[in-house]
């Protein structure tokens, strides 16, 4: 197939549309972007009988959560390890902590909400790329066994054909059973009905093109209406833009993944490669990610560019590097049909580390996740719903984390083309 077009878009749920902003309202929280940052938050708003508006300038889950590889994994950018050096123990400890609840989190929202998304439960691998990286993986597995109880599992390089048959994965890997996969896409409709159904508005096709204060009240405008409200939320992460809030925009870089999915296979064949049927992906910093979908497809992701982001996601021969990026993995897999490809953009902090907190005016923001935010993000709804809800503070290890500005943001493909190099040459060295 020759098109861009996403697997998760052709085999999602009944969707209920919602209309387009027009004329002047008012709301108590309004939230801008329709992932799973800003789904979440509104859920969860709505569930305590708060009125909220959310606005997402296409169709719920059109970013990011529509688009990514739909593995739910515990842990973060960063090792825990490294965390701990950087932040203090009892900070690493309840980012251990939250990167294990928010995925208990998304299980609770969806048994309690009966939302349909294909949960899978098998686990997830962290797959060493060279010898080095799988001394990099016991290290980090045996730090958060002795400081935190976690346990998480070796694979040695001995029983890696139990879990994965690929020439390139032969060092050995880091299991988590925490770990997890859904439809996240079907999940995001999930959230979007439940927002229906606790009274919350939301607007599809309503971009946000300026927000501004008055007093202690926020202006928030699109071209066909605007909205007043106390509190706002921005919730864009990857798409944000500046004319929303300017200096957020600047304490991110937006970078792109790309994602394949073959013809459906034979079952064999997808025993053979991946037995056991978990969510992986490797410790390289250009990494590869795959999965088995419901229906017995491989879906393989991967960076294949930093930048020239605006046009990297129509471009062919991105998908096509990831097709023999997917066959060098996978040689059996040298026949098999492409059915799907598509795209989308991820955000990466300075620190690469996920952020939420309030601007010094006052606005919550969640966002950075660095490619890991498929459970994240709902956690860090909660988080924003029960801070304006006065029923917690922001927690202190995410407090603490300081969202600083990216010198030279404005020159973003041009640095994002020299940390490509740099990370390629990383990850030939390293
Ligand atoms: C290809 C790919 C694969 C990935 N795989 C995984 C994975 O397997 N596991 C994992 O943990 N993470 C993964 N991620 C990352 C994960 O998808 C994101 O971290 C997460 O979805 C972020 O959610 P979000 O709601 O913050 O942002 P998004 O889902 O990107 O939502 C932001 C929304 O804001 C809207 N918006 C922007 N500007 C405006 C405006 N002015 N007005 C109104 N609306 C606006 C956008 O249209 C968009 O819908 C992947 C990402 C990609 C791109």
């Amino acid at each position: 197939m020759n098109k861009v077009s996403s697997y998760w878009e052709a085999t999602k749920n009944t969707k209920s549309s919602y209309p387009k902003l027009e004329g002047n309202f008012d709301s108590e929280v309004v939230v801008i972007g329709g992932g799973f940052s800003g789904l979440s938050t509104a859920y969860f708003l709505s569930k305590k009988g708060i009125k909220v508006t959310l606005l997402e300038q296409s169709s719920i889950g059109w970013g990011a959560s529509g688009r990514n590889a739909g593995m739910l994994t515990t842990g973060y950018k960063n090792s825990i390890a490294s965390l701990s050096k950087k932040h203090g123990k009892n900070n690493a400890k309840q980012l251990l902590d939250f990167s294990k609840d928010c995925i208990k989190l998304i299980d609770q929202i969806v048994k309690e909400e009966n939302i349909d998304c294909s949960l899978n439960y098998n686990g997830g691998l962290k797959l060493a790329f060279k010898k080095q990286h799988f001394e990099d993986l016991k290290n980090e597995q045996e730090y958060m066994y002795d400081n935190f109880n976690y346990e998480t599992k070796l694979i040695y390089p001995s029983d890696m054909n139990n879990e994965i048959n690929s020439p390139i994965y032969k060092y050995g890997a880091l299991l988590d059973s925490n770990s997890f996969s859904f439809h996240p896409l079907n999940y995001a409709i999930g959230l979007s009905n439940s927002i229906d159904k606790y009274g919350g508005i939301i607007y599809e096709n309503s971009k946000v093109v300026s927000l501004t204060k008055n007093k202690d009240e926020y202006v928030v405008k699109t071209n066909e209406g605007q909205i007043i409200s106390k509190n706002v939320v921005i919730a864009t992460n990857g798409y944000s833009t500046s004319n929303v809030h300017k200096d957020l925009t600047k304490t991110m870089m937006s970078i792109d993944s790309h994602v394949i999915t073959t013809e459906k296979l034979e079952n064999n064949t997808l025993d053979q490669i991946l037995p056991t049927n978990r969510v992986a992906s490797d410790t390289k910093n250009f990494l590869y990610y795959f999965r088995k979908t419901t229906d017995n497809r491989l879906l393989f992701g991967g960076r294949v560019s930093f930048g020239n982001r605006k046009d990297s996601q129509n471009k062919l021969e991105l998908y096509e590097e990831l097709r023999k990026n997917m066959v060098k993995v996978f040689p059996n897999l040298r026949n098999a049909d492409i059915d799907y490809k598509w795209a989308g953009t991820t955000a990466f902090p300075m620190d690469f580390m996920p952020h939420v907190g309030k601007t010094r005016e006052g606005v919550y923001y969640l966002l950075g996740y660095c490619g890991h935010g498929a459970a994240m993000s709902t956690f860090f709804g909660k988080i924003i719903s029960d801070s304006i809800s006065k029923e917690i503070n922001i927690p202190d290890s995410l407090n603490n984390l300081k969202l600083t500005k990216i010198p030279f943001h404005n020159q973003q493909n041009t640095l994002l083309s020299l940390a490509e190099n740099y990370m390629k040459f990383k990850d030939i060295i390293s």
